[in-house]
């Protein structure tokens, strides 16, 4: 490529020009269809983060472990066994106990595990579960 370009000889100024006018015309419909595209492009993008599976516009490590309703029955299950899940208790907890670490420790390793299963399944079928209006 290098080696046509290098051959090629360049017309004067409007020689060039036209050259590149026609190029535009040639990839119009293109560059057309890809603007027009672009709020929703940028939408998509915007919400990229999204909750698969709840309204949380932001998912977050936070939203994941403590308040995302598809993991209630993970939280619900480790306070069964005995874990107090209050935000801002459980840093002393954690350090009081050793089985209450394992326990945390536990409960964030299955939401995580369940929920890369999901989103994998979800990427394969290509289907998620909120559609946004
Ligand atoms: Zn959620």
């Amino acid at each position: 490529m290098g080696h046509a370009l290098a051959e090629r000889h360049f017309s004067p100024y409007e020689t060039v020009q036209k050259w590149v006018d026609e190029w535009f015309v040639s990839k119009e419909q293109f560059f057309w269809r890809g603007i027009h595209k672009l709020p929703e492009k940028w939408e998509k993008c915007m919400f990229l983060n999204e909750c698969w599976f709840c309204d949380e516009r932001e998912d977050t490590p936070e939203h994941t472990l403590w308040t995302c309703s598809e993991w209630e029955s993970y939280r619900a299950e480790a306070r069964a066994g005995g874990l107090d899940l209050n935000r801002s208790t459980i840093g002393n907890e954690l350090v009081e106990s050793k089985s209450k670490w394992v326990a945390f420790e536990g409960l964030i390793e299955k939401i995580l595990r369940a929920k890369i299963v999901r989103e994998n399944e979800r990427k394969k079928s290509g289907v998620r579960n909120l559609v946004r209006t």
